[in-house]
């Protein structure tokens, strides 16, 4: 038996040292002062009260466990009961439930529809770049949630009818006829095992069943995230064409609508949401909007969709810098404190700049969604930019995300410091609701079928010109590279990247601090960079962009 001596000289050998203290006990939301800035300067100052709140219930630690865990206990699906019966039921933990009944009590899932307030999509915009950053998987059904409005409001009777719901602030997590419940939260399926960009070549069939609107689907969804969901739009061939469909889990009758789950997807990431293929055997659902024109009616889901892929991917770069600044803040090599460090430094602002340059974007965008609709110039604001800041911002994601993970060393590879589950993430906003090149294409449609937009995106950028010869100079030629229409499709990538790059640099110069400002001219539009990040050139001033981007503990 070891003597109590030798006890304690053996927990002297446990000093844990230069390690630093965990992010928590802080204002996810008031420590990011691009996004308040930006919150505040769209027309959401008087909902900051309300951003403060969540920022700080983000950066407590209960909800970051509460992150974790969920993830640690992925949903599993439930095909049938003891005797065989079908369930078709995906159990999720508590965790999960936790994280949908705060963002829905906050509003991230349909504010904006039921808030008349100017700023309301800012406002909640601000909320979902926060709180994805507890966990961005129940993120997914919030987002849905949120778009699938716009698009029911084809079909006044049945947005009438399901708007309560969907607009409720209370989640209810209960498997019963959506009228039965307190809340309601929806879903898409749109992708087909042949196609996911190419949804024309949707094979769902949808047969009348005699009752004006109501078709029976028949046929399968390659991916149906959420899938306990109340509701989701789906694509189907109807007799008069491709059309829209809202398929509710429960029949207006009581009875369940069959919506066969064959197994859920064994995901690189977003590990705490369900994503499934289904399959529809006379699956009872009612049309929105008209026949034969269902990729017009669930464009304005999938336009909204594709705001907050923009979100998703800004909180990924915007939660790598706050654990990069922070652990670097707090640990030590060779003597010195990591982010003292001369080449540290330069990473972690060139981190940070790509995160407030995305954060500027994202909320200029997401005014536009505040806008009247019959605000002209803010309607093809949506339309261009939507698609030319998504191509952009979710591609520097994954890049982003494993630099952040290396300014924590080998701790940054460890599961519990949360940057793996980020990683694994990162790509993810890039590949829904329209991938890379199919981004890129919807920019070169826009440039074609709405060429007002191109006048509407150089009033924008044209209102910063004479602020820094370096964006003068990139807008000069990427004119050059849209006044020549040859072989543009084959060009799209390198032009809607200098389009995202020109539009970032017109914020930044207008909006943000001189170091960001300059930083941001000289290696994103001058070009004087490398291709790692960490190569901005001499002159940045780097210890005042890191130290603007680092986390503040709450007093
Ligand atoms: C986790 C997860 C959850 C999902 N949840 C849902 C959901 O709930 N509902 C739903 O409907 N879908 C969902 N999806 C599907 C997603 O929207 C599709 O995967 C996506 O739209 C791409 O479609 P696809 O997989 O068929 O790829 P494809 O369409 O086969 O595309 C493959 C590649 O080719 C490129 N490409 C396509 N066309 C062109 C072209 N003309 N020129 C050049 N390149 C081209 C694409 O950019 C892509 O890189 C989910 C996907 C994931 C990963």
């Amino acid at each position: 038996m070891p003597t109590l001596e030798r006890m304690a000289s053996a927990f002297d050998t446990h000093q844990v040292t230069n390690q630093p203290p965990p992010l928590s006990g802080h204002d996810v939301f008031g420590s990011d002062a691009a996004l308040a800035e930006a919150t505040a300067r769209h027309g959401a100052a008087a909902m900051l009260d309300e951003l403060h709140q969540l920022g700080r219930q983000a950066g407590n630690e209960h909800a970051q466990e509460l992150g974790r865990r969920a993830n640690e206990h992925p949903p599993v699906l439930r095909t049938h009961d003891r005797y065989g019966n079908r369930l078709d039921v995906v159990a999720y933990h508590p965790a999960y439930h936790e994280l949908m009944t705060t963002a829905i009590r906050h509003g991230l899932h349909a504010a904006p529809w039921a808030d008349e307030r100017p700023g309301a999509h800012v406002a909640r915009a601000a909320k979902v770049i926060t709180w994805y950053q507890v966990d961005g998987g129940h993120i997914c059904p919030i987002s849905m949630t949120y778009s699938v409005i716009p698009a029911l409001r084809h079909q006044p009777d049945v947005a009438t009818e399901w708007e309560p719901r969907l607009t409720s602030t209370t989640y209810d997590q209960t498997n019963r006829p959506a009228g039965q419940k307190d809340g309601a939260t929806a879903g898409m399926a749109m992708t087909e095992k042949q196609g996911g960009s190419d949804v024309r070549a949707n094979t769902t069939t949808a047969r009348p069943s005699g009752v004006a609107g109501e078709h029976l689907l028949t046929g399968h969804k390659w991916f149906c995230s959420a899938p306990m969901s109340d509701a989701f739009l789906m694509l189907a061939q109807a007799p008069g064409g491709l059309s829209c469909f809202l398929v509710p889990r429960w029949r207006p009758d009581g009875t369940r609508n069959p919506i066969r789950i064959q197994r859920l997807k064994d995901k690189l990431g977003d590990r705490s949401n369900a994503s499934s293929e289904i399959e529809l055997l006379d699956t009872w659902g009612t049309l929105i909007g008209e026949e034969g024109r269902g990729v017009r009616t669930i464009i304005d889901m999938v336009n909204h969709t594709r705001l907050d892929c923009v979100l998703g991917a800004t909180a990924v770069l915007r939660q790598g810098v706050a654990q990069a600044t922070w652990h670097t803040h707090h640990r030590a090599a060779f003597g010195t404190v990591l982010d003292e460090q001369p080449l540290m430094t330069q990473v972690l602002a060139d981190l940070a700049v790509e995160s407030e340059a995305a954060t500027l974007a994202a909320l200029r965008l997401a005014a536009a969604f505040d806008a009247d609709p019959a605000d002209q110039h803010e309607q093809l604001v949506k339309r261009l930019v939507t698609p030319v800041v998504k191509y952009w911002v979710c591609k520097r994601a994954p890049a982003h995300a494993a630099e952040s993970l290396e300014c924590l060393g080998g701790a940054g590879y460890v599961e519990e410091s949360d940057l793996p589950r980020l990683f694994r993430q990162s790509p993810l906003n890039g590949i829904w609701e329209g991938s890379g090149n199919v981004m890129c294409l919807d920019v070169l449609r826009a440039l074609l079928k709405e060429p007002e937009s191109l006048d509407v995106y150089w009033t924008e950028i044209d209102a910063a010109a004479g602020a820094d010869g370096r964006l003068d100079d990139a807008a000069t030629e990427l004119r050059k590279e849209l006044a020549d229409p040859a072989d543009l499709e084959r060009r799209a990538r390198r032009v809607v990247e200098r389009m995202a790059l020109v539009f970032q640099g017109a914020l930044v110069v207008q909006h943000s601090p001189a170091a960001v400002a300059d930083a941001f001219c000289a290696s994103r539009l001058a070009g004087d960079r490398g291709l790692a990040f960490g190569t901005m050139p001499a002159g940045t001033d780097a210890a005042a962009i890191v130290e603007r981007a680092r986390p503040v503990p709450l007093a």
